[in-house]
């Protein structure tokens, strides 16, 4: 197939690697400022280039500031506007997060378009990831090491559930909070403690590390203040985020915000899921053959 490969980080150029590695033809967009593999075609957008594309991989997230391509690894600004212009209406584009305006300008260009980073499989994927990136952090800020630590995990969803594995695989005393009687007795069989997310704020002071996976604010003041001293608070969930930082600045809490993991931490495992993803939607189409 001839794919386009437009904006992004590192994923976005493994990801047009691991492409051409299967075969493809490539065609690489607002990439200029990586160094690509001599087998990408790096070209300019236009009608002539893009209309070439069967399928336009847009990055994660597609778009920044409401109206551009979101493209760090280029020297130019897009406008979403000017690239739909280009994609040929029988090309099926490829985004993630697609925000809410970006689906309106494809479909009012008559344009079909699939959301890579709400399918399920990407999502537990790119969590491993995630976790390995946190990881790295807890085991470089933490003062102990983990084996024994005891080890508090706000929320048990996707990245809640593989970063508890991980921990209690080195050893730590894990407990995790969560809000559902389904994830309580979960948390019981894998042999974790557990604590409801609306009482975080009596057992705080146990933890040397606190993992925060719940994207609404469950570390304000109250929770915050009964950290004990030394303790690391890890915040993975997207903006807005969990943690009042604010908040831990002035009490003294040691609070990091580490997003976008997968593509710092492992550039290539993480393109790799996107490829994976974006292969399932074409099988799906019947615009590619399984296997
Ligand atoms: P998920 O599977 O949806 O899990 C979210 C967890 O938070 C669930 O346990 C959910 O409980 C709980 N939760 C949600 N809203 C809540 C609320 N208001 N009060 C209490 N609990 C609440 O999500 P995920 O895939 O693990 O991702 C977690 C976060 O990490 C997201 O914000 C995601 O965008 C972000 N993320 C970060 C990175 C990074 O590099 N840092 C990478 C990927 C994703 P229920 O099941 O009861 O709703």
């Amino acid at each position: 197939m001839k794919f386009a490969v437009m904006g992004g980080d590192m994923r976005q150029v493994k990801l047009a690697e691991l492409l051409t590695l299967d075969g493809h033809e490539v065609f690489a967009f607002a990439l200029d400022k990586a160094a690509l593999s001599e087998d990408i075609k790096a070209a300019e957008i236009s009608k002539k280039e893009l209309e070439k594309a069967e399928c336009v991989i847009l990055p994660l997230p597609a778009v920044v500031n409401g109206d551009y391509i979101n493209a760090p690894l280029s020297v130019s600004e897009y406008k979403l506007e000017d690239v739909l212009a280009c994609v040929d209406s029988s090309s099926l584009i490829c985004a993630g997060m697609v925000s809410e305006r970006l689906r309106q300008r494809a479909a009012e260009k008559r344009l079909e378009i699939r959301d890579y980073f709400a399918r399920e499989e990407f999502a537990v994927l790119n969590a491993v990831s995630t976790v390995e990136g946190a990881m790295e952090i807890i085991i470089k800020e933490m003062p102990i090491n983990l084996c024994s630590s005891n080890c508090l995990v706000l929320g048990f969803g996707r990245i809640g559930k593989i970063i508890s594995h991980r921990l209690k695989g080195c050893g730590a005393n894990v407990t995790v909070s969560a809000r559902k009687c389904s994830d309580f007795a979960w948390i019981e069989a894998y042999g974790y403690k557990w604590v409801h997310t609306g009482n975080i704020a009596s057992v705080i002071s146990d933890y040397d590390v606190i993992i925060n996976t719940i994207p609404a604010k469950v570390l304000k003041t109250a929770q915050l203040s009964r950290i004990k001293r030394g303790s690391l608070c890890l915040d993975l969930a997207s903006k807005p985020g969990g943690i009042d930082f604010d908040a831990a600045s002035h009490l003294g809490v040691k609070a990091i915000w580490a997003l976008g993991l997968p593509g710092k931490v492992s550039p290539v495992s993480a393109g790799a899921v996107i490829k994976n993803t974006i292969y399932n939607i074409l099988v799906e189409q019947e615009r590619f053959e399984d296997g």
